[in-house]
């Protein structure tokens, strides 16, 4: 609607309203205004009511979009300010794959905001499964990812994880079924998110909510949910953009032979040469040659799920 829930300075929650109309830059967007934000705004006291009037939204540093349900030109903004996003990987149950951590990895680095890859159900793990985890978390560490362990079930991996969120905005993302309610509620045991997604909820029959909300958990981090979704939102890239968002191909990509080189089948590529001395991982490359050629769906790293 159009009420807002703003949290002030002292900690204490007010009902807000929005005075006038805000654009924000470079988008069309169907809400104004949305959770992560950080706004100035006006107390209106009468006899019995404390209610509130936005009259500024801070510049952003960064905010997730999806298409609007309703206005498919329009975007709906998820949320703003994110510090860091924690993407849970498991490797068999579900399987997380490669292509959609990069994936996934791409859209993050388009928005702005850094992942910390979570590599959960290490409890579960026989030795096959531990070496294809291990190996992973080498690929992506060697690349300059954070990588953490964790089993959400027992408890292990939560105090490294915790470090990590205090004083920062966080979300958890990751396919349905990789523990990221077990493991906030091992953060937090009070706290029950919407983690679930809307179709799983209404098979239960529970009542959902579609918008995000923020919490603020008592180790002194706060928690983005968003309900409904799995992944991270949309983005929309040029071919010649997308190897700017593989780290490792940024850093090489001045030395190809053409400044519009695509990595393919161009003569003296940086990235070939890099490919074929191992310093660059296949399942890397795979990954950006299925998001460079894929159809105008598959460009933008469409892992959000409703
Ligand atoms: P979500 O869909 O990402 O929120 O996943 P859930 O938190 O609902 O977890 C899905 C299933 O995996 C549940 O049966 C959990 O008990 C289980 N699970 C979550 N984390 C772990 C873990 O670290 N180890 C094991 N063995 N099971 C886990
Ligand atoms: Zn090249």
């Amino acid at each position: 609607g159009s009420w807002y829930t703003v949290k002030s300075e002292h900690g204490n929650f007010i009902e807000c309203r929005m005075k006038g109309k805000f654009r924000i830059k470079g988008i069309k967007s169907t809400n104004p205004i949305a959770v992560g934000d950080i706004v100035d705004y006006e107390l209106e006291e009468t006899s019995d009511t404390v209610t509130g009037t936005i009259h500024n939204i801070h510049e952003r540093k960064n905010y997730i979009v999806r298409k609007s349900v309703n206005l498919s030109h329009q975007m709906h903004i998820i949320a703003s300010n994110i510090d860091r996003v924690f993407l849970l990987v498991t490797i068999n149950n579900p399987p997380t794959t490669p292509n959609f951590i990069d994936r996934f990895l791409v859209t993050a680095e388009a928005y702005g905001i850094e992942t910390v890859l979570v590599f959960n159900k290490i409890d579960t793990f026989d030795d096959p499964t531990l070496d294809e985890q291990l190996y992973l978390q080498h690929i992506y560490e060697n690349i300059g990812y954070k990588c953490l362990r964790a089993s959400a079930k027992e408890s292990k991996g939560i105090d490294k994880l915790k470090e990590m969120m205090i004083g920062k905005v966080s979300m958890f993302s990751g396919h349905s079924g990789v523990g990221k309610s077990t493991l906030v509620n091992a953060l937090e045991p009070s706290l029950h998110l919407k983690t679930k997604t809307i179709s799983e909820a209404s098979k239960q029959g529970q009542h959902t909510t579609t918008f995000a909300e923020m919490y603020d958990l008592s180790f002194g981090a706060r928690i983005i949910d968003t309900p409904g979704i799995k992944g991270f939102g949309i983005v929309d890239m040029e071919k010649e953009e997308i190897s700017g968002y593989f780290p490792e191909f940024f850093k090489l990509k001045d030395q190809c032979k053409f400044n519009n080189c695509l990595h393919k089948e161009e003569p003296h590529c940086a990235i070939k040469k890099a490919l074929e001395k191992d310093e660059i991982a296949w399942s890397r490359y795979n990954s950006y040659l299925k998001i460079l050629e894929g159809d105008d769906e598959n460009y933008r790293t469409d892992s959000y799920d409703e």
